[in-house]
């Protein structure tokens, strides 16, 4: 079946390895017998993410900084892929410090495709954002159709998008990105400023403290569980480029839109986006995270919500489009919000 390819017998630099969605995917690379390389320099990411990696003798860990181009050219030799996951993520922190997270986003980025060029490995694949898609209110999201930018962050992850098709364009290196809507799942680090929705509010509800909605608790977005983003991940690189063409051809003509790659001889560069396809409001998903955590602790479900503020640039609701990744890459995520769920509570209850 199609949605069963997956990577094997293959090197792979997974730069941001130690991260939450880099060291979910290290392990799963590695338990398929792969070689991984991780490049990180611990800026979010953690040693303790890698503790099951580093008994691998299959496992390489280089520290170090994808602003660093000697690193970026040492991680990536003899490696086949690139699953490019290093960034500075959060929009509150790069509102708050643009600099380095363009730095690191735009930088970093540039630095290690061009390491990956020169090394000729078949494909780079790269972590993109549902940021991109900034103030357009269009649902759901497609590719083709993004608003203006509503952070630093997006403009850096948009910013990577325009690079990494140059890069094809002038170089050959085959590129995929991956938007990335609300990733949520094992690992996912709830401390912090800039911790995620769920992650935070799972910490607050296990410790008996009420977790504050932005708001009336109507705003919704599309999270993904982190299996799904490991599927796209290895879909991205080994679907057979002619095939792809091929698909994107009547995918283009279909949905009417102009096609970046595959009408001409040009390199394969790509967007998708990775999502479930579901909507869930912020209200719906506290509710769900105290029914599943009440089962370890059934005090919790009588933890209050609190409502706050509006946060400022918070878009009211983010639904994807899954069709382009369905046809081109066949793109089959198995994992609902509520499947994910389950699996992240229980994780965490045994981990926190
Ligand atoms: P994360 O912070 O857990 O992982 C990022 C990793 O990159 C960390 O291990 C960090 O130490 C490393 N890193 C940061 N700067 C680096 C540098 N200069 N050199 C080397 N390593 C560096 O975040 P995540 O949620 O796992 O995100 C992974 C990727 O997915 C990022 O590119 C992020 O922008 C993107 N993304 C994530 C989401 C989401 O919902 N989590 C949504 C959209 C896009």
């Amino acid at each position: 079946m199609e949605n069963r390819r997956i990577i094997e017998k293959s090197k792979i630099l997974v730069t941001g390895g130690a991260g939450f969605i880099g060291s979910n995917l290290v392990d799963r690379l590695l338990d398929q017998g792969n070689e991984v390389v991780c490049l990180d320099n611990f800026a979010t990411g953690k040693r303790d993410n890698l503790d099951l990696a580093l008994q691998n003798e299959k496992f390489t860990l280089i520290e170090g900084d994808i602003r660093n181009y000697e690193d970026c050219v040492k991680a990536v030799k003899g490696c086949d892929y690139v699953l490019h996951q290093a960034a500075l993520g959060s929009v509150p922190r790069s509102i708050k410090d643009p600099m380095t997270t363009t730095d690191v986003n735009i930088g970093g980025f540039v630095k290690m495709l061009h390491a990956a060029a020169e090394e000729k490995v078949k494909r780079f694949v790269y972590a993109a954002s549902s940021s991109t898609y900034g103030d357009s209110k269009a649902l759901p999201k497609v590719e083709h159709r993004i608003g203006n930018a509503l952070s630093p962050y997006a403009i850096t992850k948009y910013v990577d998008e325009l690079y990494a098709k140059n890069f094809s364009d002038l170089y050959g290196i085959e590129t995929i990105g991956l938007r990335y809507f609300n990733v949520f799942g094992r690992r996912q680090d709830p401390n912090g400023a800039y911790a995620a929705v769920i992650p935070l509010f799972v910490k607050k509800l296990m410790s008996h403290e009420s977790p504050v909605i932005n708001g009336d608790g109507t705003y919704s977005r599309d999270f993904t569980y982190v299996e799904n983003v490991i599927q796209a991940n290895q879909l991205a690189a080994v679907t057979c480029t002619d095939r792809m063409k091929e698909r994107a051809q009547e995918y283009y003509k279909e949905h009417e839109q102009k096609n970046t790659w595959a009408d001409s001889n040009g390199v394969l560069a790509e967007v998708f986006n990775v999502a479930f396809g579901e909507r869930t409001d912020l209200n719906e998903l506290t509710h769900s995270l105290k029914e599943n955590l009440s089962k370890f602790d059934g005090s919790i479900v009588f933890v209050d919500i609190v409502h706050g503020p509006t946060r400022a640039g918070d878009i009211p609701h983010s639904l994807a489009s899954i069709e382009k990744g369905r046809s081109l890459l066949g793109y089959d995520p198995r994992f609902s919000i509520r499947d994910g769920i389950k699996e992240a509570t229980e994780w965490y209850w045994e981990n926190i």
